[in-house]
């Protein structure tokens, strides 16, 4: 066995309290796991601060003096040390508040001593509490290099498993049982083609660094490691599905496509959906099944690339199915596809909750009898009742409403698996989706339909509601619709609840002459699906809703989307929400409503609406300023493994380069099976078995 798998426990110094803590706080078991427990920040102790010089908001400061007083003060649960330190520049007060027999011994007043903490301003003085302490004359060791500081969760520094302590165990494990020595991870030929330092080289700079030049080198390597093995894991996992994985394989696109090309569409598509076409018609060839995710932005045209998907399959005498996630969308794919097909011969059908059951068991039996080409619906269409003739393609809309479980039941359909495909309006950036879709293949369309006028975006806050329902009125007066949406969250569901039926009573009294229906996810379905239903009819001319908008609907009428309490959505959702308006020809709007006392970041995130309309950009700058765990939709994927060092968010230029590095190596050997590769196999064993579960990844 690989000696990096071994237990921490056998490092000296390190019993079984501290091993226990490392494992429940810090998920490190193993030698390996410690070492990749990377310093969060380094500090340059060989600077020595003047106590003169001690300004606000200082980092950590390292300080070389005398004590002049050291004394016990307070009783019972105030009591503390205090002493009093000069360096002949000023003086600064030290307190101490644990450990105070142990202070007691050490301080004295005839020795010189280092000093190292964080000074905090308190009554106008500065003092520093709990600092390191070390004797001048002993502390020589640290001088000259760079101190790593480590995390530890509360419990660890509580029975002294510090930053410090951290380090010498790294210094017990690193130095003297790895003897300063790990494998190399990666073949030389990689290390060498890309200028890449050795492992050992690289763990021995960060946790024990000379200078910060070397660093830099050193943090690029793990990285680069980090990346490159995330990408390797996915992209072989993807060669094996592939591999195993036989699809339908279709030769000829089939003369339906053609006849939909030349004589039924009505505008001509876009570069980028005939780009997605084409990719989707290359995996069809392959003879493996396709599994491929189509990620295009609001009103980008995916129900046209569906469309011409389904017609290669249709015009091949197979058929298809479309699952949407709610009922009012499956109507509308329904209706807009049948819209598109209307002189041809392509038989769409309709499956929804309240199909009546009459026609319900004739639409199954011409199904089954291969008598419908395409079949549109809600999960109705997954049920074990639904039994198609050939199902040739499945698609489905708006993925993150349906589960992984859902969708492997389609492939239970028919005996060669159908083809796959995922749409989706919610843009995750580029290099996140590259990582969280794991084997699904990515197409993007980027690019609008032309002709479009971008939705107006400002930032309202609540005291101008005044000016805000003129600007209402006038749209209603045009004949224009207006949304209006509130926050919903469990947490704080009643509260919530409060806003929106207010906002609903307030509506209603600010605009009497126009109808104002409410939705939310809390109404029967049927309640729901009739007030959607009035407003989509134009009945209603104000919807005051929750989220439950979000996704798909289609009112080209709608031109003005207020958003309540803006603040309280993620930019992504606001994006999404916004998507609802701009769908018709005239000028649209989006108001962002807040209160006017907002968080820095909150206010960036504001004006990053205002600014921008491109949903890739706003995913973009939402994974900068929140993380990727906080992406909208992709909370459930994640990655196969945790980052220690590298960040997707900071380092989404590394995220593409390893993911080409990755690709070339597989473009040689696909199933890793070289003798020469037989390192990284063994290196993604362990990283897969250290943590989490591959299948979670869809
Ligand atoms: P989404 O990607 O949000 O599902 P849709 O497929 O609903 O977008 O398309 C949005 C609107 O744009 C529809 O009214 C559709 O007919 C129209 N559309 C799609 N593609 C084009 C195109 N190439 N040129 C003009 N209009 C288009
Ligand atoms: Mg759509």
């Amino acid at each position: 066995m690989d000696f990096l798998q071994t237990d921490i426990q056998r490092i000296q110094g390190l019993g079984p309290k501290w091993k226990a803590l490392f494992a429940e706080d810090m998920d490190i078991v193993t030698f390996d796991d410690l070492l990749q427990l990377y310093p969060y920040k380094y500090v340059d102790r060989s600077h020595i601060y003047r106590i003169c010089d001690i300004t606000n908001n200082m980092p950590y400061v390292q300080l070389c003096g005398r004590f002049l007083t050291c004394e016990l003060i307070g009783t019972g649960r105030q009591m503390r040390m205090s002493a009093l330190f000069t360096d002949g520049t000023g003086q600064i007060e030290i307190v101490w508040f644990k450990g105070l027999n142990y202070v007691k011994q050490q301080v004295n007043t005839n020795d010189e001593f280092m000093l190292f903490g964080k000074p905090t301003a308190f009554n106008g003085r500065y003092n520093i509490v709990h600092p390191e302490l070390e004797r001048a004359d002993k502390a020589q060791l640290s001088a000259g290099t760079l101190q790593p500081f480590y995390n530890t969760s509360e419990r660890m520094k509580k029975v002294g498993l510090n930053s410090k302590a951290i380090q010498k165990l790294m210094n017990q494990l690193f130095n003297v049982q790895l003897q300063g020595s790990v494998p190399d991870t990666l073949p030389r030929r990689i290390l060498e083609g890309y200028h890449l330092i050795n492992r050992s080289t690289a763990l021995r700079i960060l946790h024990f660094p000379q200078n910060s030049r070397e660093l830099e080198q050193a943090t690029f390597r793990m990285k680069f490691e980090e990346l490159f093995f995330v990408q390797l894991g996915i992209l072989k996992n993807r060669n094996v599905n592939r591999h195993k994985q036989v699809g339908v394989k279709l030769s000829s696109v089939g003369a339906l496509l053609n006849d939909f090309y030349k004589n039924h569409k009505p505008f001509e598509p876009t570069n980028a959906q005939k780009r997605v076409v084409k990719e989707i018609w290359a995996d069809i060839q392959s003879g493996h099944q396709m599994n491929r995710l189509i990620q295009g932005d609001v009103g980008s045209g995916k129900t046209l690339v569906a469309l011409m998907a389904m017609l290669i399959m249709v015009g091949n005498k197979l058929q298809c199915c479309m699952m949407a996630p709610t009922e009012i969308l499956a109507t509308q794919h329904y209706e807009g596809l049948s819209a598109f097909v209307r002189n041809m011969p392509v038989r769409i059908e309709l499956l929804t909750g309240s199909t009546k059951k009459k026609d319900r068991t004739q639409l199954l039996a011409d199904l089954a009898e291969g008598k419908i080409d395409i079949l549109v619906g809600t999960h109705a269409l997954i049920e074990d009742t639904v039994v198609y003739q050939n199902l040739g393609l499945a698609i489905v809309d708006e993925q993150h409403r349906f589960g992984v479980q859902q969708r492997a039941k389609l492939w239970g359909k028919a005996t060669i698996p159908p083809h796959i495909l995922v749409m989706t309006a919610t843009p995750i950036p580029r290099t996140l989706a590259m990582t969280v879709y794991g084997d699904l293949d990515v197409s993007i369309i980027d690019e609008l339909p032309p002709g479009r006028k971008p939705v107006r975006t400002e930032h309202y806050f609540h005291y101008k509601r005044n000016n805000l329902n003129q600007f209402v009125y006038q749209q209603l007066k045009m004949g224009r619709q207006v949304y209006v949406v509130y926050p919903l969250i469990e947490e704080s569901e009643r509260l919530d609840f409060k806003n929106l039926t207010e906002g609903f009573e307030y509506m209603k009294s600010a605009f009497p002459e126009f109808n104002v229906c409410m939705v939310h996810g809390k109404m029967k379905p049927e309640e729901k699906d009739a007030a959607m239903q009035d407003f989509v009819s134009g009945r209603a001319h104000i919807m005051v809703a929750t989220t439950v908008i979000e996704v798909g609907v289609n009112v080209p009428n709608a031109s003005v989307m207020i958003i309540e309490s803006a603040e309280r959505f993620g930019l992504s959702q606001l994006h999404q929400l916004r998507g609802r308006v701009g769908r018709g020809a005239d000028q649209s709007y989006c108001i962002l409503m807040t209160s006017p006392e907002l968080g820095n970041e909150t206010r960036q995130r504001m004006q990053i609406m205002v600014d921008s309309t491109d949903g890739f950009r706003i995913a973009e700058a939402d994974l900068q300023l929140r993380g990727p765990g906080n992406i909208d939709g992709t909370q459930q994927s994640g990655l196969p493994f945790t980052l220690h060092i590298a960040d997707l968010a900071k380092d989404a230029q590394l995220v593409a380069y390893t993911r080409e590095v990755a690709e070339k190596v597989l473009a040689e050997d696909p199933l890793l099976q070289a003798p020469d590769n037989q390192g990284m196999v063994e290196r993604l064993k362990v990283l897969n078995n250290s943590s989490i579960n591959w299948s979670i990844i869809s």
